[in-house]
């Protein structure tokens, strides 16, 4: 079997928190009357397998790719220790909420055991209707406040807010308790874990894990927190306080206007958003007529977050060598693909997803 650059078909999953919104930024086929939270893109879990959905490999599970081809889809990376890709993407829709939550790191998950598992991730904000993000307890915060606060649904009170905009980046690393807010869609690049721990589910009465949160959760020893604000924090209070998110917010239209030339790769611009052991996170751009490399050698996967007319991946190899992308679309790039490119007819912008090379999970 041949590879080539692989789409899948999306798994759309219900949410008390979801909307429509994919349907009217992407055009997705939503399934009609359900309230669609999160479509998983690139997926290898339990609870849900990605299928091939264009070329001769159609049908086939991400599962078979993975274990079928092997270093050629992978490169130098490895496999999860259960064989499974060991990458997670997903689109986002936050028409409500999400819960407060947060997901172990290696030390919660050895206190923990078996069940647990390390979850990292990270947001591109794709939209925001004036949408906020909770992330990160703020500094000085004892366990015993935090929990008490728990108690007294005021936790939002301990938690850094931030008001998000389209091109905004957060990463929130395993042990980071954190909560989408609501109108914000957002392209998640994560460890494949599904393991959630709920702090607070807002009152909407589905099942919380305060124990398990609390063991995630890493807290200061003494209590030096003081509540300049004594209002629930807002993104604006807290910015001029310099609460400010990781990374500088990506104007996207401003970053088209000064694209310099000559990056990384030939015929594309970029910045680097997050290098972590599981995963780099870079967003990359090309301009019509003018095609851009994308990574050969290793195992990649494309995001693409706009694109006014249908983009093209092209490979030098016979099976499948333009596959056509559009906007909301991924694509994974097999290790092995020689020349990989973006083609486009208009100005295209994507996350480029790679994976560490030569990384023992074992
Ligand atoms: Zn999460």
């Amino acid at each position: 079997m041949e590879p080539y650059p692989y789409k899948f078909v999306p798994i759309y999953k219900e949410k008390i928190w979801g909307g429509r919104n994919l349907q009217r930024l992407f055009g997705r086929d939503l399934p009609p009357g359900e309230s669609i939270g999160e479509s998983w893109e690139l997926a290898d879990l339990v609870e849900g397998v990605s299928r091939v959905a264009n070329g001769p490999a159609a049908g086939a599970t991400l599962t078979d790719l993975t274990s079928r081809l092997g270093p050629r889809l992978l490169g130098g990376s490895r496999p999860m220790p259960d064989g499974r890709f060991p990458l997670l993407l997903k689109l986002l829709d936050a028409n409500d909420i999400l819960s407060l939550q947060v997901h172990p790191d290696a030390d919660a998950v050895k206190a923990i055991g078996p069940g647990a598992a390390l979850k990292t991730e990270c947001w591109y904000v794709i939209e925001s209707r004036g949408g906020m993000i909770y992330k990160g307890v703020l500094p000085g915060v004892t366990a015993e406040q935090f929990r008490k606060a728990v108690q007294s649904d005021t936790v939002e009170r301990f938690v850094n807010a931030c008001k998000v905009e389209a091109g905004d980046f957060h990463y929130l690393p395993a042990a980071t308790v954190h909560a989408l807010g609501a109108g914000v869609v957002v392209a998640e690049v994560q460890t494949p874990s599904d393991i959630t721990y709920r702090v607070t589910d807002w009152g909407r009465g589905r099942e919380i894990h305060v124990e398990r949160s609390m063991r995630c959760i890493h807290f200061a020893e003494t209590d030096d927190f003081t509540e300049a604000a004594d209002a629930a924090p807002d993104g604006d209070t807290l910015l001029a306080k310099g609460v400010r998110p990781l990374f500088p917010r990506i104007n996207f239209s401003e970053a088209d206007d000064m694209a310099p030339d000559g990056d990384t790769l030939p015929g594309a611009d970029g910045e680097t958003l997050l290098v972590t052991e599981f995963f780099t996170v870079a967003r990359r751009e090309a301009s019509a007529g003018k095609p851009a490399s994308l990574p050969a050698g290793r195992c990649a996967a494309v995001m693409m977050l706009d694109a006014k007319t249908p983009a093209e991946v092209r490979h030098a190899g016979p099976a499948e060598p333009a596959t056509k992308v559009r906007a909301g679309d991924t694509v994974l790039i097999p290790a092995c693909l020689k020349k990989p490119e973006i083609v486009t007819d208009s100005a295209c912008a994507w996350l480029e997803v790679t994976l560490p090379e030569g990384k023992d999970r074992g």
